[in-house]
């Protein structure tokens, strides 16, 4: 959040890109890639769109990156800025609780039992000369709070790092043969591709900043705030403007959606805590909960944490990180229903881009339009909330998180006229590239959802939601009959109200005339009330990969 913090953290940050970078240089033999890609005689094609996706399903499926040396890079780095999370923590809390700086300041945090810092006002650091020397390597070892999820999670962040390099490299083969170039120059490009030093100083940034988010806000809860606010501190970040300023209680979300930065590939926001004014101390203590309030300021009425409170000892909630304490996410399901949505979101996110070029190239090329991108990825929420809500029918976390298949959702949209036609010449590149697809055609009378939905499973298996929609199709969807699903949403599907709600959404569908020889394609099926958070949850998220 200081100045000094951030230039502390950009020095760590440079440092650990030019590892990443030579990690990711050495994670394929790049030479032999292109030779065994040439031994399968790839068809010779005019159609680069096919060439691409060919070559990217191909490396999917046959190139084995080595990412050992990444994962140990990843980790350590992890621990550096980590630590370095935890001064910056203790630096924003005593900015904020406004004691000024102290001459005998301390810049080595006293951490409690748990190795969270315990809140000190007059912690003050000289960010300069600070290097996390060893302290970034013992935090590995004592794994203090979000810092063991992190390394727990370093597998799943390095398939998201696989997948996309496997997206980047199929791309480079293909367009290299594509123009001729000499085995040499197409290895050096595959080489290059996987390992730019922007891609390197992207990966640095982004989980850099993941690892000392999670370190700022470890040390916040420890300490009782309760409040957090964004911080905004790139002028150019589009996505997370709407949050610049937000004060949220710890855990819930901000406007974007999202709990916590980073959101985005490069987000460099912040959060600092919301911390109560204490200027002119001594006569703090006498005065009362409604003096104290009529001192502060708008945002400062927002203040929940309170220095009284302050018990560096207490212990940490054991039942997770930054829990909100309400919700219905609290018991052991809503835990693991979490965790699986995370691994399920991770991945979807990593095979995104991928998926993303193929189908802006599928629907260019068939006279469509790629609409709501935005909503390419369900959110973490929404898949959460989908695996808790299906483990009231009895089943586990894990069997319910294994039948999503529309973590990934694209739509296409089309004139009534071509729509059967587009529809079908879609679902047969996708056939050809590898993909086994299932038509579920929803345009049946009774239905309160109109449209048709491709079920696809790529050559490595994920499972990805494809729409067709006619323009009104798609509108009836997002703004006649999405407010109406909103109110659905909040009450018992078997009450009479909930009921009369589907019915009005069932009957708006009615309106919409169905585009010609529809009749006889895919499998008929009709959209329920139940199956209403198919078609929704997907709020609008970040974008962007590693
Ligand atoms: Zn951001």
């Amino acid at each position: 959040m200081s100045k000094g913090s951030r230039v502390a953290s950009a020095r760590v940050a440079a440092k650990s890109a030019v590892k990443i970078r030579a990690a990711l240089a050495a994670s394929i033999d790049a030479r032999r890639v292109y030779t065994q890609y040439m031994d399968t005689n790839p068809p010779v094609t005019k159609d680069q769109v096919l060439a691409r996706a060919r070559a990217r399903a191909w490396a999917m499926k046959n190139v084995n990156l080595d990412l050992a040396t990444y994962k140990k890079v990843l980790a350590r780095y992890y621990g550096d800025m980590y630590v370095l999370g935890q001064r910056e923590a203790l630096e924003n809390m005593a900015d904020r609780a406004q004691k000024g700086p102290v001459a005998t300041a301390n810049s080595k945090p006293k951490l409690n039992p748990q190795g969270l810092p315990i809140f000190d006002p007059s912690f003050t650091i000289n960010w300069d000369a600070w290097t996390p020397g060893n302290e970034g390597a013992a935090a590995l070892l004592s794994k203090p709070g979000g810092l063991k999820d992190l390394l727990g999670e370093i597998d799943i962040q390095a398939r998201g790092i696989a997948d996309y390099s496997h997206d980047l490299l199929g791309t480079a083969l293909a367009d290299g043969i594509a123009r001729g170039d000499t085995p040499v120059t197409i290895a050096n490009a595959i080489r290059d591709s996987l390992s730019s030093p922007e891609r390197a100083l992207t990966i640095a940034i982004t989980e850099g900043q993941r690892a000392k988010i999670s370190a700022n806000l470890d040390s916040y809860q420890a300490n009782n705030v309760e409040q957090i606010q964004w911080t905004v501190n790139d002028p150019q970040d589009a996505d997370c403007l709407d949050n610049d300023g937000e004060i949220v209680n710890l855990g819930d979300e901000f406007p974007s959606g999202n709990t916590q930065p980073p959101v985005h590939p490069n987000c460099q926001c912040d959060v600092i805590p919301v911390m109560p004014d204490l200027s002119g101390t001594p006569e703090y203590a006498d005065l009362t909960d409604e003096e104290i309030a009529a001192r502060l300021d708008d945002s400062e009425m927002a203040v929940v944490a309170d220095l009284a409170k302050y018990n560096p000892d207490q212990a940490r909630d054991e039942r997770g990180r930054f829990s909100s304490g309400g919700g219905g996410l609290e018991d052991k399901h809503g835990a693991e229903a979490a965790s699986h949505a995370q691994t399920l979101y991770s991945h979807a996110k990593g095979i995104e881009p991928l998926l993303t070029q193929n189908m802006r190239d599928l629907a260019d090329k068939h006279g469509t339009k790629l609409e709501g991108l935005d909503f390419r990825l369900k959110t973490q929420e929404s898949l959460t909330s989908k695996i808790a809500l299906g483990v009231k029918d009895g089943k586990t976390p894990a069997e319910v998180a294994r039948t999503i298949s529309d973590a990934n959702r694209y739509t296409m949209v089309t004139d009534p006229a071509n729509y059967r036609a587009a529809a079908e010449a879609v679902q047969k590149d996708l056939q050809n590239q590898g993909y086994d697809v299932r038509v579920k055609n929803y345009w049946q009378e009774g239905s309160n959802y109109k449209g048709v939905n491709m079920a696809l499973t790529d050559p490595s298996g994920n499972r990805i939601e494809l729409q067709f929609h006619t323009a009104e199709s798609l509108a009836m969807k997002e703004e006649t009959n999405h407010p109406i699903y909103k109110e659905y949403q909040k009450m018992d599907e078997t009450t009479p109200e909930a009921q009369a709600l589907n019915a009005q959404m069932v009957a708006n569908s009615a309106t919409l005339s169905t585009p010609p020889g529809l009749t006889n394609y895919g499998e008929p099926k009709i959209g329920k009330a139940v199956d209403l958070s198919d078609f929704y949850g997907y709020d609008r998220r970040e974008g962007g990969n590693l």
